[in-house]
């Protein structure tokens, strides 16, 4: 074990789902032609007046009572001066000493674990513009800046030094994007960046209260590569440490193909970026009634989605954790659960096959041709005994396909179970008649062979038949 003791705590950027940017009236969507969505405030030209966008200020606040926040009752904006491509006015409108919500937390679970991880605030502030450099347009002696990313946006959540591995890192990061992906102010959609991370790390002697020399990882919008970085940086610091060397504050950049981070620049004190109040917009006051208001129209947010599944439905917490990890997968699962009566039939469904099939198709399950309605039907439908479970894989890879309900491929494949002991009782007879072997053995007491020719009677009917009343009247024609 290792004598130093991990110390992480991260900033959390996630891009406000408001149609318009912060401080003007250009759409706040991703993609379009570049610099199509940008006018004389988001480009910077002297002379403009920005004016808040009083969503993202509604959301911002949504997203601090989620997370247990105080919510500020006078807060203000702040210029962060500093010179970037990406930056057209030469500072980027943030909030310094006065952010919107402070001293949170959040709480989650990791390896059965109770975790928290506290929040120390949580302020609005603008996006910078994008650049495109030659690695993406083939020509390296060319940049491109495309400002349509400028100033729309951006919630950072800031997190106390709380985090003593790089597991819990990625596991608090996680459940900070359920929760704003559950009260729908971000669509903390990674690959388009909306949603990233800057990771600081340090090393102390356990024991010490002291936290040691840190340094920041930037930008990063994969749980993978961060977890990579973290640990690499673990190790890095522990060697310095232990050959007596110091480890510097410095902002690393990680190497995804090589695993190893290396410096960027020194890390800037807040100091460097000479903050002052925003001239240009007016501190503003917000009024309890109004976080009230907002606070009422909460909706009920993971954990207690979590806890409530293993209470009310009688879930293992496996199944509760899988299926409250979206809002959308929640109440999908429970209107199925209500309607079928059959939760854990649901739930066996939803994980296994209906998961199966839609990362073979690389869907999600809001865009996928079986409703609610479908899974609860099959239940339904296995539970009263019209079809067999095995049957029932093959009807939820046709509703897949197909999006008929299941009652209707039943119907039109005929897979209704057999259910006729008449019926059955004389296929059970022939498949005897034909394997004496089997029945010789299992006379002899190797009762193994009673699966043979169970298996060589659902064969007979194409699957159909009901498994339980062949065992029975399988037993009952060998006499054992
Ligand atoms: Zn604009």
């Amino acid at each position: 074990m290792s004598k130093y003791e991990t110390v992480i705590g991260l900033e959390i950027h996630a891009e406000l789902d408001t149609n318009s940017k912060l401080f003007c009236n250009c759409d706040a969507g991703f993609g379009g032609a570049a610099n199509a969505n940008t006018c004389p405030i988001c480009t910077g030209m002297p002379g403009v007046l920005p004016v808040a966008n009083k969503k993202a200020i509604e959301y911002t606040i949504r997203a601090g009572l989620a997370m247990n926040c105080e919510i500020a009752n006078y807060s203000k904006f702040d210029r962060k001066n500093y010179f970037y491509p990406d930056l057209p006015k030469g500072y980027q409108i943030s909030q310094f000493d006065l952010p919107l919500c402070r001293e949170g937390y959040v709480d989650f679970e990791l390896n059965g674990e109770h975790k928290r991880v506290r929040i120390n605030r949580i302020h609005l502030e603008e996006d910078a513009g994008k650049l495109i450099h030659g690695d993406v347009t083939g020509d390296q002696s060319k940049s491109y800046v495309d400002f349509n990313r400028s100033s729309v946006p951006l919630l950072e959540i800031v997190s106390e030094p709380d985090i003593r591995t790089p597991e819990e890192a990625i596991a608090y990061w996680r459940s900070v994007k359920e929760i704003l992906e559950y009260i729908q102010v971000s669509d903390c959609n990674m690959e388009e960046g909306s949603f990233r991370c800057d990771a600081n790390i340090s090393l102390r002697l356990f024991g010490s209260e002291k936290l040691g020399t840190r340094t920041e990882l930037k930008n990063k919008n994969s749980f993978q590569h961060v977890l990579a970085a973290l640990k690499y940086e673990e190790k890095r610091q522990a060697r310095l440490l232990d050959e007596g060397e110091t480890v510097s504050q410095t902002t690393l950049l990680y190497d995804v193909n090589s695993g190893r981070t290396s410096p960027m620049r020194s890390k800037e004190e807040s100091h460097d970026y000479r903050y002052f109040p925003e001239p240009d917009l007016v501190p503003f006051e917000i009024d309890n009634e109004e976080v009230e208001q907002i606070k009422a129209d909460l909706p009920e947010l993971p954990n207690s989605v979590r806890q409530r599944f293993t209470e009310e439905y009688d879930l293992p917490t496996y199944d509760a954790h899988f299926l409250s990890s979206s809002r959308y997968l929640a109440s999908y699962f429970e209107s199925a659960a209500k309607s079928s009566r059959d939760p854990k039939g649901c739930s066996n469904w939803i994980m296994g096959d209906l998961s199966g099939l839609l990362n073979n198709a690389g869907q999600s399950i809001e865009d996928c041709l079986i409703t609610s309605e479908h899974i609860s039907q099959l239940v339904v439908l296995i539970n009263e005994g019209s079809i067999n479970g095995k049957i029932g894989k093959t009807v939820i890879a046709d509703c897949f396909e197909s999006g008929k309900m299941p009652k209707q491929i039943i119907e039109e494949k005929m897979l209704a179970q057999i259910s006729d002991s008449g019926e059955l009782a004389d296929i059970i007879t022939q498949v005897i008649a034909q394997n004496p072997k089997s029945v010789e053995d299992i006379q002899e007491g190797k009762t193994k062979a009673i699966g043979f020719l169970v298996g060589q009677i659902m064969k007979e009917t194409k699957g159909k038949a009901n498994p339980q009343l062949v065992n029975q009247i399988l037993r009952e024609q060998l006499g054992v």
